[in-house]
């Protein structure tokens, strides 16, 4: 109701001003669709496609890849999917880890796991490229999560090309490869910052541990600086930079992203309308001008509140 008044429920996103800020729906498989769709995404941003296996016992047949996949990209002009991001919180039971570890969240996931099992990567991305078949080009997007460096990064694209995606991106939810952005904007198609990961590694805060949720707050300035920084390696190599972390669904915090030069907002489909108003209600200038005002805090309070004073619309 709050984002009918305000303006614009549904349409492309866009700041005051006409800056397009595509808003897009993160999603687990194709339950997720009709809602991204009552929502308005314009596209899906992040497809977890480890949700579709977390049962499985063995690795998912080529064809049940397939149905899954081809589902969700003939209903959305352009999807991101994210390969099996496995391990830590996300354990697949066919993508083991070499060992017990002690700290999950710093062990083998994500692409490290990838690369320990290279013919379930493979599969992947064959299976993908097979559901694309005779989509527009650009429909079918590719990322990998947990990438530390530009050989990484580099070793991904490779993989993506081998079998004819012409779209690769990466997670940045390493720290290090928010830092050295700019090396890995040579090596891929677009970014997609994590919010949830970044947020735990860069302030050393697991994120499974409940008590210390407070402490994973978006708005540390530290983290707004280092999406800062990507953000612009991916501009001055003319990439797209998305966000698909939690953080996107706060409409203030969306503005900021905005005015850092992000270039289109992946949430929970039921965020997007109050985001698609915030964004509608400020101007890019404004945005830029909330996103330098909470850089220039020293609290994540702080840079809330400034942020928030300089996007009237909100208050
Ligand atoms: C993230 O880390 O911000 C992210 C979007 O991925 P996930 O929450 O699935 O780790
Ligand atoms: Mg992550």
């Amino acid at each position: 109701a709050r984002a009918e008044a305000v303006g614009s429920a549904t349409g492309p996103g866009r700041t005051k001003d006409g800056h397009p800020v595509p808003l897009l729906a993160n999603v687990g498989g194709p339950a997720d669709i009709e809602p991204a769709l009552r929502n308005g995404a314009e596209g899906v941003g992040l497809f977890r496609s480890e949700y579709l296996f977390l049962d499985e016992a063995v690795p998912p047949s080529e064809e049940q890849q397939i149905a899954a996949y081809r589902a969700v990209l003939e209903a959305f002009p352009r999807v991101v999917v994210r390969v099996l991001d496995a391990g830590a919180d996300k354990p697949l039971s066919f993508l083991p880890p070499a060992a017990v570890e002690p700290n999950p969240a710093l062990g083998e996931r994500g692409l490290r796991l990838l690369r320990r099992h290279p013919e379930v990567l493979k599969g992947q991305l064959k299976a993908l490229a097979r559901a694309a078949e005779g989509l527009p080009a650009d429909r079918l997007r590719v990322m990998a999560p947990m990438v530390t460096d530009a050989e990484e990064a580099r070793v991904f694209t490779r993989a993506c090309r081998d079998v004819g995606i012409q779209q690769a991106g990466i997670m940045i939810e390493v720290p290090a490869a928010a830092v050295r952005a700019h090396d890995i904007a040579e090596e891929v198609d677009f970014f997609s910052l994590g919010t949830n990961d970044l947020a735990q590694y860069v302030f050393a805060v697991d994120r499974q541990v409940s008590s210390l949720t407070r402490l994973q707050n978006p708005w540390r300035p530290a983290l707004l600086d280092l999406m800062a920084h990507a953000a612009r390696a991916a501009t001055e190599a003319g990439k797209g930079c998305g966000v698909c972390g939690e953080a996107a669904a706060d409409p203030v915090m969306a503005c900021v992203l905005a005015g850092l030069g992000v270039t289109s907002l992946s949430m929970s489909s039921p965020s997007l309308p109050l985001v698609r108003a915030a964004l509608a209600a400020h101007t890019y200038a404004e945005c830029q001008e909330a996103a330098r005002a909470a850089r220039a805090a020293r609290t994540a309070g702080d840079a809330r509140a400034a942020a928030r004073a300089a996007l009237p619309a909100l208050e």
